[in-house]
């Protein structure tokens, strides 16, 4: 069980925010400039990173990477002495007094925790993977990133149950959207994305990439090329350190929160893409500020010497 009484000024904080990606560091920027102390321990793969330009992030018209937006956003986090530790959380206790967060060799106690560990996509298992994302043959997040793909060539690769749904919203972008389904199951709602012009091709193929543009390559060998690929199959969630120590998740594995940004256990928050259902920049940043803000009035207040 936490011993609060115990711990030190080095290894009790007000707020420890697990997760360093855009809704961890806002957080804490709230946080310091509350005048709360806060540590941000990190693993250090934030989803941000395999963004190579994102052009619907509020204050960069001129677009930004995902790793040039971390870095600007750790540095303002900095900037008010926010201590960053480079960990793994992989137990959280709790009782009334607050919780004890158990890394591989250290622990830490905190009042309140603020989880922001996102979640990580599953992709298809080939090596070039990361290089096609970097260069937009291969795209993960279509409300992000498919105007960029308007009126091009767009490859839909997922599950029969999920494709056809993605290929109706990406419709309203380009003509030519396919799908390409990785199992022999009935496509759901096939009928209506055929009638929107979506096409659709055999199960059995496989994807390719040439350095500059994914194909589809059917089972008799012949090649089909895209601009983009989207592939949507699904995700893994880091929600499991949360739901360990009592949080209520959904049928869907998100962390389930209240208006204030917190789970049913009191005092541990959650915001990003380990919550929001639209898993999106400026909602995890929103998150941010509801969930240090509720955080800061949670606490016990602390008059300016
Ligand atoms: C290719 C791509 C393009 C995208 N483009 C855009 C875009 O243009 N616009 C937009 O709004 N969104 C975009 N997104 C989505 C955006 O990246 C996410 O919505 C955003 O990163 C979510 O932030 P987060 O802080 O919730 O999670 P993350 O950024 O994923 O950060 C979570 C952090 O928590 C850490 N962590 C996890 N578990 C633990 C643990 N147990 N202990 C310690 N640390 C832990 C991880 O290592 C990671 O550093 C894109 C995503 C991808 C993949």
């Amino acid at each position: 069980m936490p011993d609060l009484d115990n711990a030190t000024a080095d290894t009790l904080f007000d707020v420890v925010v697990v997760g360093g990606g855009p809704a961890g560091l806002t957080a804490a920027t709230y946080l310091r400039r509350f005048h709360r102390s806060c540590l941000v321990l990190d693993a250090g793969d934030s989803r941000a990173r395999w963004i190579p330009e994102s052009n619907n992030c509020p204050g960069f018209p001129q677009g930004v990477s995902g790793v040039e937006l971390l870095r600007r956003m750790r540095e303002q986090a900095a900037g008010f002495d926010t201590r960053f530790e480079a960990a793994r959380v992989e137990q959280i206790e709790h009782d009334d007094d607050g919780f004890v967060l158990h890394g591989k060799d250290s622990a830490w106690c905190a009042r309140c925790v603020i989880l922001a560990t996102g979640l990580s996509d599953k992709l298809p298992d080939a090596p070039w993977v990361e290089e096609a994302v970097a260069c937009g043959a291969m795209r993960l997040c279509s409300v992000c990133d498919a105007y960029e793909a308007s009126d091009s060539r767009i490859g839909v690769y997922g599950p029969s149950a999920d494709i056809a749904a993605h290929g109706l919203f990406l419709r309203s972008y380009s003509r030519h959207v396919f799908l390409l389904p990785t199992d022999a199951g009935d496509v759901k709602n096939l009928r209506e994305a055929k009638d929107a012009g979506v096409r659709i091709l055999a199960f059995g193929g496989r994807l390719d990439f040439d350095g500059k543009q994914c194909a589809y390559i059917a089972a008799d060998g012949s090649g089909t090329a895209f601009d983009s690929v989207y592939p949507f199959m699904g995700s893994h969630t880091s929600a499991g350190i949360a739901a360990a120590v009592g949080a209520a998740l959904s049928e869907t594995g998100e962390i389930l929160v209240d208006a204030q940004q917190m789970t049913n256990v009191p005092g541990l928050f959650a915001i990003g893409d380990v919550v929001s259902g639209l898993n999106q920049i400026s909602v995890a940043v929103g998150q941010a500020a509801i969930a240090a803000t509720c955080a800061h009035r949670r606490l016990p207040f602390v008059p300016r010497p």
